[in-house]
């Protein structure tokens, strides 16, 4: 008898020691039984960008609820960013801090990135061997004077490093020169106008030259406009190996949702125009988005309050990916399922070399959300898991939600409440 099946409208899942072991219909009876039927069974959501700040700034968020948030918007994998945890990790050291950390308080399993800073390469190949998924560089200042933005020699011999590792770098794309703070920095609309989209443009120009010289794989983080995609685009159309990753965030609000809710929906890129987020979309319905990830950097309220220019930056979205695009995916741009499943499993599961882990088969994990794509619910502070409960998604309501998540066989969320009774565990690329 295995130890779970889940019941489907056509198929059946069985599950055995977290894997799945048979998918057919009428499967025999398993030690546990779960009726999907109505629902949809996605793979589960591998969040490839997000800040849970542990060690160091927990208060800020932390694994334990930053999981448990992932978890109820059908996430089991994460990978955890270089920064805003302190120490960064951009040394074995950082990194064997940070893994003791999230082992022992995340209920998903996660990943971890390195970081890539001026003067920190020889520290590339150890990270490598400890198992991160990549290099995150930044651009532009990062708003933290302990992660320094990576000049374009730094970025150029990262690059090398990282072909040579077979690892890829992951950038922050917006120009430094182009990004500078605004006089008023009090005005919401002054802040807009100091990113604009010529500063990403620039910097995806910048970087994918660089890594195309270098052999090197790019993922292109957070680009916020059609146009940053369609250019990066090119560039893979060109030969540059490029991946392209956008947020929900930029999918579903525009600036002037800024100007509405404040300090709450600060992100750098910031929110574009309702032209260019059309324009996101037509890239991303076109298929030239590859990965879609929440970027979820959460602060405490007191930094996401007060004065616009002081506040924070970063979106606190890590339970709401599932959300906008069954919303405003499937319902409103007849996104397919499948695209769906391809943007938050599949392709960061392929394009991070993770064994085991981003579709529903045979020998996989036993990863699973549970989608009921008619459902609508509104989304209140109460259903927020994480450590702070403030999200611009707050108010607004979603034409499917996730109503289980199942971790390598076991549930961790199901009917609103997290039933977690393990921990997650660390995994890392298999390179070939
Ligand atoms: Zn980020």
């Amino acid at each position: 008898m295995h130890d779970l099946v889940v019941r489907g409208d056509t198929m059946d899942i069985a599950v055995q020691d977290g894997k799945i072991v048979a998918i057919a219909p009428d499967l025999p009876g398993a030690a546990e039984e779960i009726d999907a039927r109505g629902l949809h069974v996605f793979p589960g959501l591998i969040d490839v960008h997000l800040h849970f700040n542990e060690p160091g700034r927990t208060e800020w968020e932390g694994a334990a609820t930053g999981s448990r948030a992932l978890a109820a918007g059908g996430g089991t994998l994460f990978f955890d960013m270089p920064l805003n945890s302190t120490p960064c990790t951009v040394n074995a050291e950082a990194f064997d801090r940070k893994h003791a950390a999230l082992a022992k308080s995340s209920i998903t399993d996660f990943a971890l990135w390195g970081g890539l800073i001026p003067g920190n390469i020889p520290e590339m190949a150890e990270l490598a061997d400890r198992g991160v998924v990549g290099f995150k560089a930044f651009l532009c200042d990062s708003g933290l004077p302990e992660f320094p933005r990576a000049d374009d020699q730094t970025l150029f011999d990262g690059l090398r490093e990282a072909a040579r590792l077979g690892l890829p770098v992951a950038v922050h794309a917006e120009s430094q020169e182009l990004t500078q703070p605004p006089r008023d920095r009090a005005s919401i609309k002054a802040f807009l106008a100091s990113r604009p989209v010529i500063a990403e443009l620039e910097a995806i120009q910048r970087a994918t030259l660089l890594a195309r010289e270098a052999g090197a794989k790019l993922h292109i983080v957070h680009v916020s406009s059609g146009r940053g995609v369609a250019l990066a685009a090119e560039a893979r159309a060109k030969g540059a190996d490029v991946s392209i990753e956008t947020c929900p965030h930029y999918l579903f609000f525009t600036e002037e949702d800024v100007e509405r809710l404040g300090a709450v929906a600060k992100c750098a890129p910031p929110l574009r125009d309702a032209a260019q987020q059309d324009a996101l979309w037509t890239q991303l319905l076109a298929g030239a988005v590859d990965i879609v990830a929440s970027d979820h950097s959460p602060a405490p309220p007191e930094m996401k309050s007060g004065d616009f220019g002081k506040a924070w930056g970063g979106i606190a979205g890590v339970q709401s990916t599932f959300s906008v695009l069954l919303d405003r995916g499937y319902h409103c741009h007849h996104l397919s399922l499948d695209r769906i499943a391809s943007l938050i499993a599949a392709e960061p599961a392929r394009r991070f070399q993770i064994p085991g882990k981003g579709s529903i088969a045979i020998g996989m994990d036993a990863d699973l959300a549970l989608v009921d794509i008619s459902r609508s619910a509104q989304l209140s502070p109460k259903h927020l898991m994480q450590r702070h409960a403030l999200s611009p998604y707050v108010g607004s309501t979603f034409r499917g939600c996730v109503v289980r998540t199942i971790r390598r066989g076991e549930t961790i969320f199901a009917s609103g409440e997290i039933t977690a009774r393990t921990r997650g565990t660390f995994v890392r690329p298999s390179l070939h």
